[in-house]
């Protein structure tokens, strides 16, 4: 039971494929940057240049 315990506690923390900060903030699974390294459609605030 304590092996399961180790094997939760050691999973690798997300981090940004772009600068490799930890994104422990980060609940979306299919998000593989920080907000910094993510293009701008993240967060639509504005329309997107043509
Ligand atoms: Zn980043």
């Amino acid at each position: 039971m304590q092996a399961v315990l180790d094997f939760f506690r050691h999973l690798p923390k997300k981090v940004c494929i772009s600068c490799g900060v930890e994104m422990d903030e980060q609940s979306d699974c299919y998000v593989n940057q920080c907000h910094e390294c993510t293009p701008d459609v993240y967060y639509p605030r504005r329309p997107i240049a043509g």
